[in-house]
């Protein structure tokens, strides 16, 4: 009889047969004559228990005892449903094979400090609580593409490394690149993805971004992913509409394919449920009045940091977007607002529970001489420009796009309170290893 090799995230569709797995010894323990092995694949976690009798000798017994942790191991057994067991199901194992034994494992049981875990991020992915926060995050990025490729939206990878900064220069990684000269790590692929939207309409990329973050927050590392989607003919509040339509997805799909990740997270998913169109908008101008009737030290003028953003949400059960900052805060492409050019046609979309801005974006500047005049503002160097300002000399139109930073949208759904644990491996001020 061929016993099949199966997924542990699989079992229930083999309750009652004889299956093999393959996967590692996550944890263990024994009485007597049983041992009750913990065996995880990356698909899940199943307690297999083992008796001295008709399949092990007690001699057998004892050496399945020792195994240490994390060997890999390959069992054969049957499925039983076990409404006691976590996940509902245990092996009943008949043969077990060590693949390869175990060095003595660095992470045990114990309580570790985050730095411990970081250093060793490598095994610390294989715990249960760090692959369910990876999983949602690969559900996140599968329904980004879902969402925006069901909307006509065309992928188009931005380059990661770039002749010049999008925004500022205190926050560039900076490269010697042949005999050219600097090259810099992408800090956005907005002004690609703006040429894409002319070629296709609806564009976007979803990349890697890096910016050399002087601040040690939770909220900021050094190398994160960005979602960034451009649409030719937008204004900013199609924008707007385009963006809460896109979170509600990502979150509703978190919730559809994810309840077993949210249980061994302990993440409360009330809160998630309430994450539909339409979100609330306030101006920037309701946002200081916010702040001020709070008693927060806000003047009108200043930028929001995570307290001030925190602050604004609060009253809000889902994310809320603040729109009209004042021009002098915010990016140079910024479109302004006709009405009253001391502002720009922008949003920022803070997140709900205290997670801060998720996304920021804009109507982008269209007028040829208008982004010349920012870019002197700037003191941006023309030349490396010169390709951006070709889309406003050849058939220019409004259009709008938005940033959404994968991390921290990863972070508010799985309920993470700082970032660095919402990508596989983080870099930040003091962390590149490993
Ligand atoms: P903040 O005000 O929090 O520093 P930002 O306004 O500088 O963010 P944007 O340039 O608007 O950020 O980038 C778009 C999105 O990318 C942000 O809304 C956020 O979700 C994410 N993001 C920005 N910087 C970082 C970072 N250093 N680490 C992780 N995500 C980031
Ligand atoms: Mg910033
Ligand atoms: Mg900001
Ligand atoms: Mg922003």
């Amino acid at each position: 009889m061929d016993i099949p090799w199966v997924s542990i995230g699989r079992i229930a569709d083999f309750e009652g047969k004889v299956v093999e797995l393959r996967g590692w010894l996550a944890n263990k323990r024994s009485s007597g004559k049983v041992a009750f092995l913990i065996i995880r694949d990356g698909s899940g976690f199943i307690q297999g228990t083992a008796f001295v009798g008709d399949f092990f000798t007690k001699d057998q017994l004892d050496e399945i005892k020792r195994i240490p942790i994390e060997s890999s191991l390959v069992i054969q057994g049957k499925v039983r449903r076990e409404e006691r067991a976590p996940g509902g199901y245990e092996l009943e194992i008949n043969s077990l094979q060590l693949v390869f034994p175990s060095e003595e494992y660095p992470i045990q049981k114990m309580e570790h400090s985050v730095d411990y875990l970081m250093e060793r991020r490598h095994l610390w992915l294989r715990s249960k609580k760090q692959n369910a926060l990876l999983r949602i995050r690969n559900v996140v990025m599968m329904s980004i593409h879902e969402f925006l490729q069901s909307e006509g939206f065309i992928l188009l990878d931005s380059p990661i490394l770039t002749p010049a900064a999008c925004e500022g220069t205190s926050t560039l990684f900076e490269l010697q690149y042949f005999d050219i000269g600097k090259a810099y790590l992408s800090q956005s692929g907005q002004l690609y993805m703006e040429a894409g939207a002319t070629a296709f309409g609806k564009v976007y990329c979803l990349a890697p971004t890096f910016r050399a973050e002087k601040s040690k927050t939770r909220r900021h590392l050094t190398e994160f992913w960005m979602l960034e989607p451009e649409v030719a003919y937008y204004d900013w509040q199609d924008n707007m509409v385009l963006q809460e339509n896109l979170v509600s997805f990502i979150v509703n799909q978190a919730l559809k394919k994810c309840q077993n990740e949210f249980e061994i997270l302990e993440r409360d998913t009330a809160p998630l449920q309430k994450i539909q169109p339409p979100f609330p908008r306030i101006s920037y101008t309701e946002a200081i009045d916010i702040l001020k009737k709070k008693g927060a030290p806000a003047q009108w003028g200043d930028d929001f940091g995570g307290d001030e953003e925190t602050m604004i949400s609060e009253g809000f059960d889902r994310p809320v977007f603040i729109h009209h900052y004042p021009a002098h805060i915010k990016a140079f492409y910024m479109q302004p607002d006709p009405e009253n050019p001391t502002m720009v046609l922008n949003d920022d979309l803070i997140a709900p529970e205290g997670y801060g801005e998720i996304i920021g974006g804009s109507e982008r500047i269209h007028d040829l001489a208008l982004l010349e005049k920012r870019l002197e503002e700037h003191h941006l160097p023309r030349e490396a420009f010169e390709w951006y300002l070709d889309i406003r000399r050849y058939g220019t139109v409004p259009h709008s796009g938005f940033g959404l930073g994968i991390e921290r949208t990863v972070a508010w759904i799985a309920g993470v309170k700082h970032i660095r644990e919402a990508i596989p491996f983080p870099r930040q001020i003091y962390r590149i290893y490993p």
